[in-house]
């Protein structure tokens, strides 16, 4: 049986990831390898200036004191008996939909998968979903890359809306809208703090996003790859590179134009 990596950023214990571990069970050798405590909203972070300590809390499952990305790293890298085939993480707590990806433990779980070659699939649940159902829809993914593959340095960031999904949609990132403001408040000994991302986040409403699609009660499917580069910009950005080559050397400023 092949071996199959899962985490998740809610914790060892959610209900989540053990919906998922039960729906998988059938492809393959399942692990778990998740965090002890959640997570959520850790992004990328990976632990690097203390040690991990990994104890065993069930029959291949594993709590690790660090993230969802240090979970991923541990098992792809030595931890597990062998290398595992495909990393799956979630289900995760509510979507990971559009600019929020960036902020997503669970996401960037399946971005360390792929880093490390491994290919990786992320799935969340919209509020007020079923983890089975949603685990059932990730089961059906996790076949389809096993016998298809997924194409090169990409990860399938999953999205399950709650209620009976209406079908499954192929999609592109959306964008949110940051009308939300920051939220101050004086703590009882008069000093203030603040509350960020407190607002309930507004969504750009365009055709063939991931918002778009859960909100209209489809699964949404997106690959993300993990070439940040805007190539686009690389010729327009190409006079720069002389411009500011030459001021590191010492040329003269280009001086302002005088009106
Ligand atoms: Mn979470």
């Amino acid at each position: 049986m092949p071996l199959l990596l899962l985490t998740n950023d809610d914790g060892v214990h959610a209900s989540g990831l053990q919906a998922l571990a039960d729906a998988l069970r059938e492809l393959g050798d399942v692990w778990v390898l998740a965090p002890e405590r959640e997570q959520s909203a850790c992004g990328h972070a990976l632990t690097l200036h203390r040690p991990l300590r990994v104890a065993e809390v069930g029959e291949r499952r594993f709590a690790v004191n660090g993230t969802p990305s240090d979970c991923v790293n541990l098992g792809v890298l030595g931890f597990l008996p062998e290398r595992p085939v495909l990393v799956m993480a979630g289900v995760n707590h509510g979507a990971n939909l559009g600019d929020d990806v960036t902020y997503s433990g669970t996401v960037s779980a399946a971005m360390e998968g792929t880093l490390l070659g491994v290919p990786s699939v992320a799935v969340s649940l919209a509020d007020g979903g079923d983890f089975a159902a949603a685990s059932r829809v990730a089961r059906l993914v996790a076949m389809r890359a096993l016998v298809a593959g997924l194409p090169k340095q990409t990860l399938l960031n999953v999205n399950v809306p709650a209620g009976t999904a209406r079908g499954v949609r192929v999609t592109r990132l959306g964008h949110r809208v940051y009308s939300e403001k920051i939220v101050e408040q004086t703590d009882p000994r008069g000093r203030a703090h603040y509350w960020i991302g407190a607002g309930d986040p507004q969504w750009e409403d365009v055709e063939g996003t991931d918002m778009g699609a859960v909100h209209e009660g489809y699964v949404s499917v997106t690959p993300l790859h993990l070439d940040l580069t805007n190539h686009r910009a690389l010729a327009r950005l190409a006079e720069w590179q002389h411009g500011l080559s030459a001021q590191l050397r010492g040329a003269p400023r280009p001086r302002p134009r005088r009106p």
